[in-house]
């Protein structure tokens, strides 16, 4: 579904409720999901987001998951101040030339002008190596393997709800290691853990590369990133790994005596993902009808529509409801019972559809005498979807919802990867590169990894290279791509 730039606004824009179709206005749907799903909601200051519940509820996912796999890979979690000296940011050249333009800086304290102002971190690398170098003194010390879940600002001037706010929460890992070898084996490896979570929690078949030289991080001597396929087929950088090499130890005089008693300079990395990773999900798996969450990252699977018309039918039903939720709970299942009497069971399915929880599981009279009910899958609409008699026997509904959401995790993933592979086309010449990307698709092929063949790509295409590489063995591929996160 190609969505035009700049449509008019859908003659329904603005209605309660209402989603503007995909196909219409890809832009628009976004924003309808966000605000009707109410996963966030725009704060007074442009560009800065408040996170609602329900989209919170959906990075508390994301945290679970990378948390266990930060710790399980030998590092441990600490928390650096936000407010940063000025001098700090400026003492690594290409950081500060890089971050600048997006400094948020404090000039005043408490009603006084500052001595040095500060800023507002926008990454922890500079106030990272000011306590590395006085925490590591001798080999001995290395590696150090550290990371933080925290909040970071940067001015950016176009922004969009989750892909690009001005303050934006993330994970970042910091490390120092006594060679190269296993700074690049560390930043590899955290790559690994991305391309993990993204396939198996977030049903993303991202793409793992490396950036070209221009678009290597501030600081860094090789960034490598996870690029996925939104559903309009531009390009979303969904998680980085930086090789930071010896940039930020010279700068800040990070070293350590190694064992044949030299001083040397520690080799860093760094790695994060953040909450745009919520966006990326969202424009991965969401349709017409709204948000489509992988049950791996929903925060309801299954939702309960008790059904009744009558007031003696009532109680049988509702009691039958509060069994088959507790039965599923019990079985470790997040379900949500909505026994609510202000709206009709037909509003219910719109909006818990709406919501994107995996299963709908439905329950009337007819259901409570036949000790059976209803379940709707959320990816397969309508009666394709739904499933009548489905036993309330405690291990047969157990082992059945739990079958349902695993084949729906591995539907998300199929129908995501076979949508991405039909829009990369393998290209041999510049002719056929610039014809794939003028019909809105990816463009694979070989690239000298020259500057200015970038920027003519960029300038003639609008596009942007990236070097892709299972597990980043092979560099000779490219992906190219619009980027989604350019876009308004
Ligand atoms: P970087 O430090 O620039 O490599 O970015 C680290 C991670 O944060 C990447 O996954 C980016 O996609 C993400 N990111 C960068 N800028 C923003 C922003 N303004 N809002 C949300 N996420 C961002």
């Amino acid at each position: 579904a190609d969505a035009p730039e700049n449509v008019e606004k859908h003659p329904k824009s603005g209605q309660e409720g209402f989603i503007t179709p995909r196909s219409y206005d890809f832009n628009a749907w976004y924003a309808d999901i966000i605000a009707n799903a109410e996963l966030a909601d725009y704060g007074p200051v442009r560009g800065t987001m408040v996170i609602r519940p329900y989209g919170y509820a959906i990075w508390e996912a994301i945290q679970d998951y990378l948390n266990a796999k930060i710790k399980e890979t030998g590092h441990k979690n600490v928390y650096f101040p936000q407010f940063i000296p000025y001098s700090f940011i400026e003492k690594e050249a290409s950081h500060v030339e890089g971050f600048s333009p997006e400094l948020a800086v404090v000039t005043i304290g408490g009603g006084k002008e500052l001595e040095e102002k500060l800023v507002v971190r926008p990454t922890s690398e500079t106030i990272v190596n000011y306590k590395f170098t006085q925490w590591i003194r001798s080999y001995r010390d290395l590696p150090i393997m550290i990371n933080q879940w925290a909040n970071v600002t940067r001015w950016e001037m176009r922004t969009k709800p989750f892909i690009r706010t001005l303050e934006f929460l993330w994970q970042e890992g910091h490390t120092a290691h006594a060679t190269l070898e296993e700074a690049e084996e560390e930043a590899l490896k955290m790559m690994e853990v991305y391309k993990n979570f993204a396939y198996e929690q977030a049903a993303i078949p991202v793409i793992p590369g490396r950036k070209s030289r221009r678009e290597t991080f501030a600081g860094a001597l090789r960034t490598y990133t996870i690029e996925a396929m939104m559903g309009d087929r531009k390009a979303l950088q969904a998680g980085t790994s930086h090789n930071l090499g010896q940039n930020f130890s010279r700068a800040f005089g990070t070293q350590f005596t190694d064992e044949n008693g030299q001083r040397q300079y520690v080799w860093q990395t760094s790695w994060a993902i953040s909450t745009r990773f919520v966006g990326a999900i969202i424009m991965t798996h969401g349709d017409d009808a709204g948000l489509m969450l992988p049950p791996k990252i929903a925060p309801i699977q299954v939702v309960i529509v008790p059904i009744w018309k009558k007031d003696d039918e009532k109680t049988g039903v509702l009691n039958a409801a509060y069994l088959v939720e507790k039965v599923l709970k019990t079985a470790g299942i997040k379900v949500e019972l909505d026994a609510s009497e202000q709206r009709t069971p037909g509003w219910k399915f719109n909006f818990w559809e709406m919501k994107g929880v995996p299963l709908r599981i439905e329950i009337g009279p007819r259901d409570v005498s036949s000790g059976t009910l209803v379940i709707s899958r959320r990816d397969i609409p309508g009666k394709l979807g739904k499933v009548f008699g489905i036993s309330m026997d405690s291990s047969i509904l157990e082992a059945y919802v739990k079958d349902k959401l695993d084949e729906i995790q591995s539907s998300l993933l199929e129908k995501a990867t076979s949508f991405r592979n039909s829009n990369i086309v393998d290209v041999s010449s510049y002719d056929e590169l610039k014809e794939a990307i003028s019909l809105g698709k990816w463009a694979r092929g070989p690239w000298s990894a020259s500057d200015a063949e970038e920027l003519r790509v960029k300038e003639e295409t609008g596009a942007t290279i990236r070097r892709s590489c299972n597990i980043c063995k092979i560099i000779l591929t490219v992906v190219v791509g619009p980027f989604a996160s350019m876009m308004i």
